[in-house]
């Protein structure tokens, strides 16, 4: 198990376009692994690659729902609808929340670890974790999506 230190905002490689991964080697297959002991470690719900400054197309989320751990290699949403509002985290800000709109269906094509395409569909709060993920990948960090910032008390009381 190796737990990879957070890049915590504000930092270069957090809003900088990650590169598409070409190679599916071992390499990779660490990376990803480490970045699931480190989001299970930091009771994360995904994890980028750019946040434990690596910047490439890749990025876990797991809501720990029947889906599992989901690998996102060069993920592209290919098909959107409806919206939803709601609390949003990021383990690069911590301690900071916001409401933030989202899609609330997204149909997402990507790769896993060893390179083979798949199509994933998503709705609710999985699909806020995805798209949460794959704006990491682009540089795009939450912040810049925040309607209105909630504190971590009333956080607390809106989750019981
Ligand atoms: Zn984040």
């Amino acid at each position: 198990m190796a737990i990879k230190p957070i890049v915590v905002h504000p930092a270069e490689v957090l809003e900088q376009e990650c590169e598409p991964v070409t190679v599916f080697d071992r390499k990779l297959s660490k990376l990803l692994k480490d970045m699931y002991d480190t989001m299970i470690e930091l009771d994360g719900v995904g994890l980028a690659a750019p946040q434990v400054g690596v910047p490439i197309q890749a990025a876990v989320v797991d809501i720990d729902d029947h889906h599992g751990t989901i690998e996102l290699i060069n993920p592209v949403i290919i098909e959107k609808s409806g919206s939803q509002t709601g609390p949003e985290g990021c383990l690069s800000f911590p301690g900071l929340y916001g409401e933030v709109e989202r899609s609330d269906f997204v149909k997402v094509r990507a790769q896993n670890r060893k390179g083979k395409p798949f199509v994933i569909e998503a709705n609710g709060f999985l699909a806020r974790a995805i798209q949460h993920e794959i704006d990491h990948l682009h540089g795009i960090l939450f912040t810049s999506k925040v309607k209105k910032y909630i504190k971590e008390e009333e956080l607390e009381e809106l989750e019981g």
